[in-house]
């Protein structure tokens, strides 16, 4: 049976008079931090000396090292980038760790394929959320909350869920609900989401503009009709309201009858899509993407750049401009979004 948490579970009690360490004021770090401050807990920000730290100084918070930071908190937030943890964790956090301290993840990648080994003596605790940085944030500031996957990997203290219940009511996600997860399950299914579920629903992307350009139609329309002009993205989140199937009530009866009897032409394609996520499943379950990943690092961020370039240099991205000047997409958001962008190329 699966486990939700929700605010009524947790207690605030549970970490009255700890200090919060949170380690790197980034996407999740300064959203975190805020609602973290806002709902009346003490927060001590450590970042390297960049311009997230004079942020952090602008946001009103306490800015040290992450070494002074781990030493004074007993509640720590690890919270920067997956791939630079393990060091970060073993030279600048690890060495000040004590009994009766609690370190949270908001990721389990790190845990779950064996690359940060956390001494028994402290609690560890996973508050995933299921949304990114800015929304972690926003969604605090409406009252809505957002969802996470937690998981208790090691209780030391004997309080470990409450503690950890606890933070997640002062971050705002216990207002939505917390589903309890491994760390492993949880990793997995954010990895699958990125390496089977999304290349695969990319390809569908590209295959529906590749024949309707092929066919003449003019890019700048075929990307406006696909997700341009925002009605995907609207449907996407009706998915989230009614469910997957409900919201095709939304559309014209032409577009349910449409849709409903030509899905039957692409049933043919679930054996070969399912062969290929099952393999993307058995490469992230059994780490074998963990260890590929975690070698020869400089020779894969040359790759990510590479394919930076390659895209920059598509037709695709011509289009794209062009359509999103046309049509002034984006302009509103800009002058919405203060100095941090609401979502950040990495
Ligand atoms: P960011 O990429 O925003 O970076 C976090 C901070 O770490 C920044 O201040 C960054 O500074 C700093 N940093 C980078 N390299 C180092 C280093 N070598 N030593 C010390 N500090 C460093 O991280 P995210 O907020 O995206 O991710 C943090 C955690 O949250 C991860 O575990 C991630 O999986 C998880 N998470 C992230 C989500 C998201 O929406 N981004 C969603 C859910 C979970 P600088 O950039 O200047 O290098």
């Amino acid at each position: 049976m699966t486990t939700i948490y929700h605010d009524e579970d947790a207690n605030l009690d549970a970490v009255r008079g700890e200090t919060v360490a949170i380690l790197g004021y980034g996407n999740q770090g300064s959203a975190q931090a805020k609602n973290l401050r806002d709902s009346g807990l003490a927060v001590v920000v450590g970042n390297i000396d960049d311009s997230y730290r004079d942020e952090a100084q602008r946001d009103g918070f306490e800015v040290v090292s992450i070494p002074e930071a781990a030493a004074r908190g007993s509640l720590l937030f690890l919270l920067v980038p997956d791939e630079v943890m393990p060091e970060v964790y073993t030279r600048q956090v690890a060495p000040y760790l004590a009994p009766g301290k609690l370190l949270c993840f908001a990721h389990g990648y790190n845990i779950a394929f064996g690359f940060i080994d956390p001494p028994e003596f402290i609690d560890v605790v996973l508050i995933a959320p299921r949304m990114i940085g800015a929304g972690v944030r926003q969604s605090y500031l409406s009252g809505e909350g957002f969802a996470s996957f937690v998981a208790v990997h090691h209780d030391a203290t004997g309080r470990a869920r409450q503690r950890m219940l606890a933070l997640a009511k002062a971050l705002g996600s216990t207002r939505a609900g917390c589903l309890e997860l491994s760390m492993k399950d949880e990793a997995t299914l954010d990895l699958f989401t990125e390496q089977a579920f999304g290349p695969a629903f990319g390809r569908v992307l590209m295959t529906a503009i590749d024949t309707l350009v092929e066919a003449g139609y003019p890019p700048e329309a075929v990307l406006l009709e696909l997700y341009l002009s925002g009605e995907l993205a609207y449907s996407f989140l009706q998915l989230r309201e009614l469910g997957a199937l409900r919201q095709h009530a939304l559309h014209s009866h032409t577009s349910q009858y449409g849709t409903i009897s030509r899905s039957l032409r692409y049933f043919d394609l679930d054996p070969i899509l399912k062969e290929k996520m099952r393999e993307s499943l058995e490469e992230i379950r059994s780490g074998a993407f963990a260890h590929e990943w975690s070698t020869n690092r400089e020779e894969k961020l040359e790759f990510i750049k590479k394919a930076r370039e390659i895209q920059a240099s598509l037709p695709l991205t011509r289009w794209e401009e062009e359509t999103r000047r046309a049509f002034r997409i984006g302009e509103a958001a800009a002058k919405r979004s203060g100095p941090r962008p609401q979502a950040q190329p990495r």
